[in-house]
């Protein structure tokens, strides 16, 4: 959409309010919103200010000022302001007109400007299913609930449907036991489809939505898959939109990958196949999963570099409490076409030349999904630049059970780092992929990494619940 058409379409729908929007380092939405009669062709050119030293990660007090640069194309209306309210997405500028190099939108611009660069291809594919929980309220006690330390973990989320629900045991979904059952055991099936509704309302492309598999109230929406940038932008979308309809529904809704303890978390899988023009370059008739050699070594990039890419896909100590054995999350660096505590799985059901497809399975929801997708991009990129070639390197294909590995075997596979810490570690460790091309700078990777160990430090020195459990009685 032109800025002409955008100016047009303001009158048109009579829209009172512009709410410029951008993203911060944590992938947290931010707006500044103009009344529509101060917005004109002057506003795409000069932007938006604002202080940037109040946004986490981004400038310091003694250089405040920033730009919100609009992007006419990511206009929608949004559907939970009484005004008729028009959102629109910006990148991040300096002062002097420069995109900030710190910007995550930005970054994901120059990472599909990288791809093209390359030569490998035009265009990269991103689909995100990214799970999320609808709660009642936020009950931090239901995961600090002695119960739940002790005893087996199903008899714990047991007690807690017990307790939670006045006792009535009928048509209650326990530990795992969520994976699309119809009503009223599902509970939630109004709320997602106003989800849906109002996804759909606001120019997202939805495909499907269920119950997933945790107890009561575990749910995904899946939207189709487009470009890099554009699909960040989507998620933003989808992100802001579940959490507003909870609350209209008096409800809370969460993406932390691991709210409860002994259940299945949330992950944000993330599938992804590159074209050159409209040709699929991941596609190869008869070979392993259909793959061709391009997407082998796609997928030896991804795999070589995760344990510094999970910083990136799963950046919060939360992350590291789902990527546990158990459920359904993948801790395995390794690919596999059905096997889901492989870290990469190839789809293979339904799965059509142009569909053809890698899912990576670890990242989560707390990802910035701008950065996200451009490091993973990055990393399959290098992958493809340095013909990494996993099954070398012993990464797979494992379409076996893992589990029933001998141990000799099961020594081989590489795990996902235990921490956010080790994942820290390996991203100061290996970042050289991420800065090829200046797609990431090294500023960019130490402000990132401060940041976030002094999340995880400020997690370390508070006394954690259960070791009120574990110690108090001493
Ligand atoms: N919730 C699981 C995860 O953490 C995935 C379950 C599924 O989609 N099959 O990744
Ligand atoms: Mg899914
Ligand atoms: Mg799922
Ligand atoms: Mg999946």
């Amino acid at each position: 959409m032109s800025v002409q058409q955008l100016l047009d379409l303001i009158k048109e729908k009579n829209i009172e309010f512009v709410d410029f929007r951008f993203v911060d380092l944590l992938g947290r939405g931010h707006h500044i919103t103009l009344p529509a009669t101060e917005v004109d062709a002057d506003t795409f050119v000069n932007g938006v200010a604002f202080d940037g030293s109040s946004i986490t990660g981004f400038r310091g007090i003694e250089e405040s000022d920033m730009v919100m640069m609009p992007d006419p194309g990511t206009a929608y209306v949004d559907p939970f302001t009484a005004h008729a309210t028009l959102v629109i997405v910006s990148n991040i500028h300096t002062p002097d007109g420069q995109h900030y190099e710190r910007d995550p939108r930005s970054i994901a611009h120059k990472a599909e400007e990288f791809l093209q660069q390359s030569g490998v291809g035009t265009t990269a594919f991103f689909a995100p299913e990214s799970e999320f929980f609808i709660f009642d309220d936020v009950r931090y006690e239901s995961t600090m609930n002695s119960s739940s330390y002790f005893v087996d973990s199903e008899e714990a989320a047991w007690n807690t449907n017990r307790k939670e629900e006045g006792g009535n045991l009928g048509f209650k979904i326990g530990v795992k036991g969520g994976y699309v059952p119809v009503a009223p055991v599902d509970s939630q099936q109004d709320i997602r489809s106003e989800m849906v509704r109002l996804m759909q309302e606001s120019g997202l492309r939805v495909e499907r939505h269920h119950h997933e598999v945790a107890t009561a109230g575990q749910a995904e929406i899946n939207f189709r898959f487009d470009t890099l940038t554009t699909t960040a932008d989507n998620l933003m979308k989808y992100k802001y939109i579940v959490h507003n309809v909870a609350r209209q529904y008096g409800k809370v809704a969460t993406f932390m990958p691991k709210p409860l303890f002994g259940d299945n978390g949330s992950g944000m899988h993330v599938h992804t196949s590159i074209f050159n023009g409209s040709e699929p370059l991941f596609y190869e008739a008869g070979a392993y999963a259909n793959l061709s050699e391009l997407a082998l070594n796609y997928i030896g990039g991804i795999l070589y570099h995760a344990p510094a890419l999970i910083a990136i896909t799963n950046p919060s100590t939360n992350s590291f409490r789902r990527l546990v054995p158990g459920y359904e999350a993948p801790i395995n660096l390794v690919f596999s076409k059905g096997n889901r505590s492989a870290a990469i799985r190839i789809p293979i059901a339904a799965v059509t030349p142009k569909g053809c497809r890698i899912e990576f399975r670890t990242p989560d929801s707390t990802a910035n999904p701008y950065l996200a997708f451009a490091a993973m991009l990055m990393a399959g990129l290098d992958g493809i630049k340095r013909k990494i070639d996993p099954r070398a390197l012993g990464y797979g294909p494992f379409d076996t059970n893992i589990y029933e590995l001998s141990d000799d075997q099961k020594k081989e596979i590489r795990s996902a780092p235990g921490t956010l810490d080790e994942a820290l570690d390996a991203l100061e460790a290996d970042n050289d992929f991420l800065i090829e091309g200046g797609v990431f700078t090294k500023d960019f990777i130490e402000n990132y990494v401060a940041v976030k160990r002094a999340e995880a430090k400020s997690v370390a020195i508070r006394i954690h619940p259960h070791e009120f459990g574990l110690y108090f009685d001493c």
